[in-house]
């Protein structure tokens, strides 16, 4: 793997605590999903090196918290240069260990990287208030505090930037930050804190505990329990997000949480065609359709129904499924086989109860974890592809004759994330963004997330928000402080 690289140090395969890279008796292979070949032997961490990680971030804090904002934001500014500087290498290593096209993950490592930009500036803008006093002679004022050791743990979708959006709101309000990254994906992680202690971030204000899927429940539940933890924040299944609430309770630790999605995608009778199909592309086909905020369900008015999905066939003509590193390719592998099984299923599901195949449908050729892009129409709300998210490149379209029968199935559902729709019709717009029950909406867009919008859901999708001015409150908390004169 190292020859792929122009800074042969990027690749890391060991943990990293208190500043220094540490093995343990124990390894897991990291493999290439487009070839199946081994890329990495990486320490397998567990409990005992998850106490060593959170009493390094403990001991790091009171440094780091004291630090002034400014000194905190010059040292995010520095990790953000060299970040932007191996932007090459760090694309290379994403889409090594995780499939998506070069272009892509180039994509990625610039948004990631735009998070430590934004909260270095953010860093500086964090203002308490002094309240106008009920009582003579007292005085009373409100101070926002860092909330202290954090813990993060990402998934493998966005092997950077989920990494990203958590430590820079974190150690920009003066918190240190244990991360648990994906066994599937941890080269990215490891290479970020490569750079993270050339820019000169202290030793234990960010750690990393790398794990195979076992230990990881393990190291997950030390990180749980531990009273020193206060914030712990997951990007990944509700599944696992309703396990770690359920671990954090006895501790009672503040929670942010970025779980599944579901999201709708409205194709209105006078939307334009041409602009809505472009914003399917983006927001299905990203990243093989493996992101929280793909597009799962199209709902298509039936007046606008056969060219739509005329178009849309035709534009997905053009995607070239293959291996990531080579330079046409647009679209890359799942991640893993099951990850290919459950796609499988969904459409075979539909297809079984009736809906029609337009294009694809089938796995690719290039290797055993490639699927074709793929279009169903004509289906129906029995089908399993219309409850749950499918996180492959399937779109299944769903015609509907009324607004208000078009809102109320796309808010059946328990998630809550991302939405879309295109219309051109002003009052639409409003009453539609107002009526969806979704924490993000796309309006004429299929792309909405960077640094500076609140990304997050609501209901089974999550808690908190990522990002903006409101992602550092998350890392904040506040202190009431009333003086008698
Ligand atoms: P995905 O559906 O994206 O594969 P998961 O929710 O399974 O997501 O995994 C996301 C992250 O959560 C990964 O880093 C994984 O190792 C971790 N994880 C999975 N199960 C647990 C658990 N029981 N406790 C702690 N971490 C877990």
């Amino acid at each position: 793997i190292r020859s792929f690289l122009k800074d042969k140090n990027l690749f890391k395969e060991q943990g990293f605590i208190n500043g220094k890279w540490v093995s343990a008796q124990s390894t897991f292979q990291v493999n290439n999903p487009a070839t199946d070949e081994l890329i990495a032997t990486v320490s397998n961490l567990g409990n005992q090196e998850a106490e060593l990680a959170i009493s390094a971030a403990e001991q790091a804090l009171p440094a780091w918290r004291s630090k002034l904002a400014k000194e905190r934001a010059q040292i995010m500014r520095k990790w953000f240069d060299l970040i932007i500087e191996n932007t090459q290498d760090l694309a290379t290593l994403m889409t090594l260990e995780q499939g998506k096209p070069l272009a892509e993950a180039g994509g990625e490592v610039i948004y990631g990287a735009s998070f430590l930009e934004w909260f270095a500036e953010e860093a500086k803008r964090v203002e308490g208030s002094v309240l106008e006093t009920p009582w003579g002679g007292k005085r009373m004022m409100v101070l926002k505090q860092a909330i202290g050791v954090c813990v993060a743990i990402t998934p493998w979708n966005f092997p950077f930037s989920m990494i990203t959006r958590k430590i820079a709101p974190a150690l920009a309000a003066g918190c240190t930050i244990v991360i648990k990254p994906a066994e599937l994906t941890p080269l990215s992680a490891l290479a970020l804190a490569e750079l993270a202690s050339r820019a000169g971030i202290p030793d234990g204000v960010i750690n990393i505990l790398t794990a195979d899927a076992q230990q990881s429940i393990a190291v997950g539940k030390t990180l749980c329990a531990s009273p020193t933890v206060r914030h712990l924040s997951f990007t990944g299944s509700t599944e696992v997000g309703r396990i770690l609430m359920e671990q954090c309770a006895p501790t009672v630790k503040k929670l942010a949480l970025e779980l599944g999605g579901h999201a709708p995608f409205i194709v209105f009778e006078d939307a334009d065609i041409d602009a809505a199909v472009s914003g399917a592309m983006s927001s299905k086909f990203r990243n093989s359709g493996q992101t929280c905020i793909c597009a799962n369900r199209f709902y298509v008015h039936k007046n606008v129904q056969d060219i739509f999905v005329a178009k849309f066939a035709k534009a997905i003509s053009s995607i070239k499924v293959g291996n990531g590193l080579e330079s046409d390719v647009t679209q890359g592998p799942l991640i893993e086989t099951a990850a290919l099984e459950k796609v499988e299923k969904h459409v075979a599901d539909a297809v079984k109860k009736g809906a029609k195949l337009v294009t694809g449908g089938k796995a690719s050729i290039p290797g055993k974890n490639f699927y074709e892009p793929t279009i169903l129409s004509g289906v129906t709300s029995d089908m399993l592809i219309t409850h749950e998210e499918t996180f492959g490149p399937v779109a299944p379209i769903i015609p509907f004759e009324s607004d208000e029968e078009v809102i109320k199935l796309a808010n059946n559902s328990q998630f809550g994330l991302a939405s879309y729709f295109y219309s051109r019709d002003i009052g639409r717009v409003w009453k539609v963004a107002e009526a969806l029950e979704y924490g993000m909406v796309g309006v004429n867009s299929g792309l909405i997330s960077n640094e500076v919008a609140p990304f997050g859901g609501i209901k089974q999708s999550g808690l908190g928000r990522e990002g903006s001015s409101h992602g550092m409150d998350e890392y904040l908390e506040m202190k009431y402080v009333c003086i008698g004169l």
